[in-house]
């Protein structure tokens, strides 16, 4: 985490968001939207997923949006994978970080990448080999994902001590960071604020981040409760990007920009600018055609007199005399 900052949101809009679109956005598209995004000060941006492009065509370009985004600089770029042939991938085009992605539930892993969970954490163990094999992969960080970790639309509730389990493998196999996710929108604020707390007590000094969907208007409450358990990492999806195949219509990803103003009202630091926050939703509006977008800053503004915590705290900089 930089010094400058207390909260680091990760927008995972140009892959969570766009795997759940109808339309494939151009390359050059997506580069433009993750400049934007750059601009307006995010730390981490998620560019684009390692998957067969027959299952996700809309993602079918990321090894070039990777190379892209690096050019851009100033930012960490990061990607899922799946399995070892993504990660291959993933390494030689270059990510900081890469997000493996497995369930906490035994069915949906099932369905999504077509593995047991032994079997997930046993390609997890290939990939942090394969990125210690070569020192060209050294500033490639490991992420190890827990999706359906608050409920599972196949399986239904998904008992915490599941993904308490994996996290300890994911630990003991050398993930450098762990996140853990509400992938159908099936969590409460209460569950969040025991589960993460459990979560962090366990993980020590491994980073834990968070991932929520607004599928049923619960991703703001319950990023506050992540914060509120100590959580310093929070995915988002500029504009809610990111709806539910289960759930037609329904919202997607919790939504950055309102989350930004949420972490910045009550103090925290995020870095991001708020207007050039708005500046690259138009941007990503623009390239959507007709896909909706959610959110309730774009509509409503920023409240009169609004400082953010992070013009506030620059402004008291100890470096300068207030
Ligand atoms: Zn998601």
């Amino acid at each position: 985490m930089d010094r400058d900052i207390d909260v680091l949101v990760h927008e995972v809009g140009p892959r969570d968001g766009l795997q759940a679109t109808n339309l494939i956005m151009s390359t050059d598209g997506k580069v433009e939207w993750i400049a934007a995004l750059k601009d307006a000060g995010l730390r981490k941006i998620q560019v684009g997923s390692f998957v067969p492009p027959k299952l996700l065509p809309q993602l079918a370009d990321s090894d070039v949006v990777v190379r892209a985004a690096k050019g851009i600089g100033g930012f960490a770029v990061s990607a899922l994978v799946p399995n070892l042939i993504g990660a291959q991938k993933a390494l030689d085009a270059g990510v900081d970080q890469l997000n493996f992605v497995m369930s906490a539930s035994e069915a949906h892993n099932m369905s999504n990448v077509r593995k047991t969970r032994q079997e997930s954490l046993a390609e997890f163990t290939k990939i942090v080999d394969l990125r210690n094999s070569d020192p060209s992969y050294a500033h490639t960080t490991l992420n190890g994902g827990i999706a359906t970790a608050f409920g599972c639309t196949i399986s239904g509730v998904v008992h915490p001590t599941c993904v308490y389990s994996i996290m300890e493998r994911y630990m003991e196999i050398g993930a450098d960071s762990i996140s853990i996710s509400d992938t159908v929108g099936y969590a409460n604020p209460k569950q969040v604020q025991a589960i993460y707390t459990d979560a962090k007590a366990l993980a020590g000094p491994i980073p834990i981040g968070a991932h929520f969907h607004d599928t049923r208007g619960m991703g703001l409450a319950n990023a506050f409760a992540a914060l509120e358990a100590g959580v310093r990492y929070l995915d988002g999806c500029l504009g809610g990007l990111g709806g539910c195949p289960f759930a037609p219509g329904a919202s997607g990803n919790v939504v950055t920009e309102d989350m930004v103003f949420m972490i910045e009202a009550i103090g925290l630091r995020t870095g991001i600018d708020l207007d050039k926050l708005l500046h690259a939703r138009e941007v990503m509006k623009r390239l959507l055609l007709k896909e909706p977008t959610h959110g309730a800053l774009a509509k409503a503004g920023v409240p009169k007199g609004f400082v953010p915590a992070t013009r506030l705290q620059s402004a008291t900089h100890p470096g300068k005399k207030t």
